[in-house]
């Protein structure tokens, strides 16, 4: 009785551990979180300033005394401490309730995590330790490419096979997915933060103008694309500091600058899409060429990236709704699907 009590108080929690943000679904509630993977401290003390969008606002404008930091960075944990840190941050924000008198606390959460496919078993322990340092009860994780296919809702568990493709801020996760498995994956460590820094190079390159990875980032999200698609193109003003006078400076930056920077990232991505196809057995072939490619994660918001990837592979490519959720709301269907969750995941620790 008290159980069932219990879990109706108890919110399990899907999450997104993303290198660049961090997503938490709520049972039953829906995204509760969903903040930028940054974490903000004093460099001796380690002490925690800020997580988060105030953390990321942070980011290349901080003093020395303070470092603000990207604990997942590239797909993996680079940093325990401040992933820890960032999971029970958010585990609490979302868990913690005012305690009403003569009832007893809120038993800790059970949480299902989506992480890279390329991550090793230590990486694996770390996470999961993260996690129940945070309060959780039982961890279960999930390749990221599985959950976005269950977020986007494909027949993961069918015979036929799946191709998801989920382009992030460090990671670019590829995979063929058939009977509730992987069949071939690849994880490459370019995505859209390869793309900013692409952007950085190009306009230091070609108008020497230093700009910061932020302003990049921002360029590439108001003006940023893959494939030319619109008769008129979109331009914007970046500031920045002159290479030789070391003075400020703006600069009026087109589409197709933009395009011709972030191209050579847009096509590694394109390549590994391409080595996924040939390594992917032939029987699954035929489903992958009816049915396309699905795009998910924030990196296939660049405009036109369908179109480009379609039209070089020739093969139909959809990017699915809400492509930057599709991990987490994966994980957050898990929660209500305890059998497919034992079938999918890649280890589970529990506390007693
Ligand atoms: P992760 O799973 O690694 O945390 P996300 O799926 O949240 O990453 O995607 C983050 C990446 O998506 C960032 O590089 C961000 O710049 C990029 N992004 C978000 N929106 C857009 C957009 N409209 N156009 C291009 N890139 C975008
Ligand atoms: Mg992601």
């Amino acid at each position: 009785m008290f159980d069932w009590i219990f879990s109706l108080l108890s919110h399990d929690l899907g999450i997104d551990l993303g290198t660049a943000n961090t997503l938490v679904y709520v049972k039953d509630k829906g995204i509760m979180i969903r903040e930028p993977s940054v974490v903000a401290r004093h460099r001796k003390t380690k002490k925690i300033i800020a997580i988060g969008r105030e953390a990321k606002h942070m980011l290349g404008r901080t003093p020395d005394t303070i470092e603000a930091l990207r604990p997942l960075k590239d797909g993996v944990i680079a940093d325990f401490d401040a992933t820890a840190a960032m999971l029970t941050h958010y585990i609490k924000l979302v868990h913690e309730q005012p305690r009403q008198k003569g009832f007893p606390s809120i038993p800790k959460p059970k949480v299902v995590v989506g992480i890279p496919s390329g991550v090793t078993e230590v990486e694996r322990r770390a996470a999961a330790e993260a996690a129940i340092m945070a309060g959780a009860r039982e961890v279960y994780l999930i390749e990221e490419p599985m959950a976005a296919a269950i977020g986007a809702g494909l027949p993961i568990q069918e015979s036929r096979g799946s191709f998801i493709c989920d382009i992030g801020g460090g990671t670019t996760e590829i995979a063929v997915l058939s009977l509730g498995g992987i069949v071939v994956n690849r994880s490459i460590r370019t995505a859209g933060d390869e793309m900013d820094e692409a952007i950085v190079s190009f306009v230091r390159l070609k108008h020497a103008l230093l700009i910061g990875e932020q302003t990049a980032e921002e360029v590439k999200m108001t003006i940023g694309s893959a494939y030319p698609i619109d008769k008129t193109e979109r331009q914007t003003v970046v500031r920045g500091r002159d290479i030789e006078t070391g003075l400020p400076r703006s600069v009026r930056l087109s589409e197709a600058e933009i395009r011709e920077a972030v191209s050579p990232v847009v096509h590694e991505i394109i390549e590994a899409i391409g080595e996924t196809i040939e390594e992917t057995p032939p029987e699954l072939i035929g489903d992958i060429m009816e049915h396309g490619i699905v795009l998910a994660g924030g990196g296939s918001k660049l405009k036109g990236i369908e179109k480009l990837i379609a039209t070089e592979l020739k093969m139909p490519v959809w990017i699915t709704d809400d492509p930057q959720t599709a991990v987490v709301r994966g994980c957050g269907k898990l929660l209500s699907d305890p059998v497919l969750l034992a079938k999918v995941k890649i280890a589970a620790r529990k506390i007693s």
